[in-house]
Order: C-alpha cells, then structure tokens, then sequence
C-alpha cells in the first residue's frame, strides 16, 4: 500500500499537539471577496470547447470564513470557479498565512464548479488565463485577511436538512440493445452519462443520490446571522449565461434574504460528492424554464432545507476547533504507447484546424496524459468545528464515496466538501471504473488510478478518527 508510510510519518492533527488548551471561546468573521475579472474576453471551463466570455452576468466572489476558539484557527474558503489546481490554492494560503497567521493547513478552499468561471486549470479545450490566475490567487488571500479582520465573539451552530428533489444520478445503465461508444473507438462501456431526457433506452440510474443538505451557521454574539456555510451534493444548475456563479451564487443571496441577515451576512453553498450527480430528472418530461430560473428554484429550495434545519439547532460559543491533513500519493493511469501512437493518428489528420468533436479532443488529452507524472501527491483535509466535521478532497467525488464516508465517520454529523485544496479530475469507485462512461474516461478531467477512491476513502477514515478524539 503506497500511501501507508506517508500516513505515519505525515499525518497532522492540530490540537492534540497543543496539550491542555483554555475553554474554547468562539470568534467568526466573514467576508464576500470580489473575484470577478477586469479584463474581457476571458477564457471559461467546463466545456470541450473553449468559449470566452464578454461580460458577467452576475458577481463572482470568494467567500471566506475565519474561526478562531482562542488556540486553533481554521478558514473555510469557498470560490466561484470550475476547479482551482492545487498550485493557485497553495499559493493563496501562503500568501493568507503570512497577512493572518492562520496555518495554511488550516484553511481549506474549495471551487463551486460552476461551469460559468474564468479558467484557472488546463482541461479540455480550455487553458489558463495567467492573469487571472495571478489575480484569484492574491484575491482570495485579500479575503480570507478581510474575513480574519472581522474575528468577533460569536456562536456556532449546525445541523443536517434535506432535500431530495433537485439531485439525479446522471449516468444511467442502458438497455442491452444500445452501443455506448467511447472517444477512444470502444464500446465497452455500460453506462451512458445525461442519456438525454425519456430516452427509450434508459434501465436504471448506475449510482444513488444524496439529499443532504449540511449546514453550519454562525451568528454574532447578540444573535445576528454572520454568516452561513452550507453542502450539497449537486454538480451545478448552469441555466445562466456566463459569468456567473450559477445557484451557488442565488444560494448565497436567498439565504441572506431568509435570515433577514444585514449587509456583512455572507451565504457560502460548497460542492458535496456530486461527481456523478446533477439537476436533470432523466424519467421524465421536462418542465420549460427561463433562464436563471432552474437556479433560482433549486436555491430556494436548498435553502428552505438548510433554515428548516436549523429550526431546532442550538447555537453556542463554546465550540472547540480542530484540523488535520494527511497527503497522500496516488498512481495515474497513464496511456500507453499503442494509445499515444493512435491518438497523434487523429491529431496529425486535424492538424491544420481546430480540434472537432470528443475523439479529437481526448487524443489531445492522451497525448498530454502521456506526459504526466506516474505518481500525483495530493492533500486530505479534514476541519471541525464542534460536532461538525468537513472532510476535503480535491476530485469531482461520486455521490456514493460521500455517502460511505458519512456512515462511517466517527463524528455526526460529517459532510465532504468536493474540488478542495486541489483538482486531481474525477473520482469513481472502481465499481463505477469497470462501468466505463464519461467520468471513466482517461483525460486531464480523469486520471487518478482505479483503486484511488478506496485509498482516499480509508485515509479520510484514520484523519477522521484523529480529528475526533
Ligand atoms: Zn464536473
């Protein structure tokens, strides 16, 4: 087992190093952080092709929370942008770290996903824009500093809604008559991701769904809302032009609106495991909507789950601190020379234009594949925050592997915060790896090994038991 000494030797928990520590006394600040580009056109993730942006439509922010109980302090950071490489991230917190104090593994920052961002990661058609990368690095450290600044007493208080209706399994199994092609000339594949809506081939959804909807509030010592941090586990709406912060954005404003918060409330809404989840009911008929309105709906309603929550929960300032992180090596599956040789076959044929359509594109990705590391180091978080603990990973994580982290997890309740502190692609369980399909595929959006999910899973399970004790 590859990762097992870097467990032992690594490993570290934050407050167990600090002995008999003074009775936990609750400070929060919070601060909305700017992060929308000056400069236009600018380059836009999420798609296979590369599209550029003209305008925003709407804001986008990092939104930053800093905790303190008088010996630890965390920032949770969560940024309008698709994926955010570990480099940017890393470079951020140094930079936070020396304004604030604040430990870089002490802060976890996490991308939304939105699909409608300024691209600050290599994938697909898309490549880094170097000025906004320069520019959301030191944004974000402006904002966790901001946040830091606010440090006020304050009380905590979490809870876990639900909300099960905007969260569908978007890879299904398909009758045994339809041939799923793959971009690499198989056919192999037995499941088939967004099938499209009624197709008369559809059998099953291929995994679960999570309804959780995890919550963290924070309000100032005389009971005003400071700031609200919530989870769940949907890919993203995407019914907005870009820019723009998709419902994660609405989420943060409907949640303000809801807790009749004043003008410095910051609303925060993280990624869950959503790898293979979005907002599109594949059974059946589609309603028509505008656009923005899909992300409005699905805002309010993630947002009803999360004040519905917190109708019983109990705040209280005397809310102890904890963190720890684990790194962790983990193998790339790399393509081999009979898959490179074929894949500059189709590059040579399109060399004199732009790349058309998924074969090209993923021969593309092979190529660049070829070129990757064997073995890729990334970071396992996990923050507390009373009972609450916030597991990080930084992969696009199937719904299932959250789910089996929270049942598992020595603290109640647990939620995992996707696209955290790195992007290391797609994570599925190698159940999901022998089922093939979109999120199986070998590219910059998908590279860790087979057996990687497992690996993380049972190196999530110690960091959890540590941070708990
Ligand atoms: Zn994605």
């Amino acid at each position: 087992m590859r990762h097992t000494f870097a467990l032992f030797a690594l490993l570290f928990v934050t407050a167990s190093a600090l002995g008999q520590a003074p009775k936990p006394a609750l400070r929060a600040g919070a601060f909305a952080q700017d992060i929308t580009p000056e400069k236009f056109p600018i380059s836009v993730n999420g798609g296979f092709a590369d599209r550029k942006a003209t305008a925003a439509n709407d804001p986008l922010h990092a939104r930053c929370l800093v905790l303190d109980d008088g010996s630890v302090k965390l920032a949770i950071v969560v940024v309008d942008s698709c994926m955010i490489p570990k480099e940017l991230l890393d470079a951020a917190k140094a930079l936070a770290e020396k304004k604030t104090g604040i430990p870089a593994a002490n802060m976890l920052i996490s991308a939304t996903h939105t699909h409608t961002a300024p691209s600050v990661a290599g994938v697909f058609g898309s490549e880094p824009d170097a000025a906004y990368v320069k520019f959301l690095t030191e944004k974000i450290a402006v904002g966790i500093e901001k946040a830091f600044k606010q440090l006020a007493p304050a009380k905590a208080a979490w809870a876990v809604g639900t909300e099960p209706n905007q969260v569908f399994n978007r890879r299904w199994k398909m009758k045994a008559d339809v041939v799923n092609t793959d971009p690499f000339g198989g056919t192999t594949d037995k499941v088939k991701m967004n099938p499209g809506v009624q197709n008369p081939g559809l059998l099953e959804p291929a995994g679960p769904t999570d309804p959780s909807v995890t919550v963290l509030s924070l309000r100032t010592a005389d009971d005003k809302p400071l700031a609200l941090f919530a989870n769940y586990s949907l890919h993203y709406v995407g019914d907005i032009p870009a820019l723009s912060a998709d419902y994660f954005g609405v989420f943060a404003d409907v949640v303000g609106q809801k807790l009749k918060a004043g003008p410095g409330f910051v609303g925060m809404l993280s990624n869950g495991t959503s790898g293979d989840v979005n907002n599109i009911n594949f059974k059946d008929a589609a309603p028509k909507f505008k656009p923005g309105e899909r992300s409005r709906l699905v805002a309010e309603a993630v947002a009803d789950a999360a004040m519905k929550a917190l109708e019983k929960a109990e705040y209280r300032s005397d809310v102890k601190l904890n963190s720890g992180g684990l790194p962790l090596e983990l193998a790339v599956r790399k393509p081999t020379v009979e898959d490179v040789k074929r894949a500059e076959g189709i590059l040579e044929k399109a060399k004199d234009r732009e790349l058309r359509g998924p074969d090209e594109t993923y021969a593309r990705e092979t190529v660049l594949m070829a070129k990757y590391p064997d073995v890729v180091r990334i970071e396992l978080q996990v923050l507390r925050v009373g009972d609450l603990a916030i597991a990080a990973i930084p992969c696009e994580v199937f719904t299932e592997i959250g789910l089996s982290i929270k049942k598992n997890s020595p603290l109640k309740p647990t939620c995992v915060v996707s696209l955290a502190n790195g992007y290391f692609g797609y994570l599925p369980t190698a159940d999901q790896h022998k089922l093939g399909g979109y999120e199986t595929w070998r590219a910059r959006s998908s590279f860790l090994g087979v057996k990687s999910a497992d690996e993380i899973e049972k190196s999530l399970g110690v960091l959890l038991k540590l941070v708990a004790k």
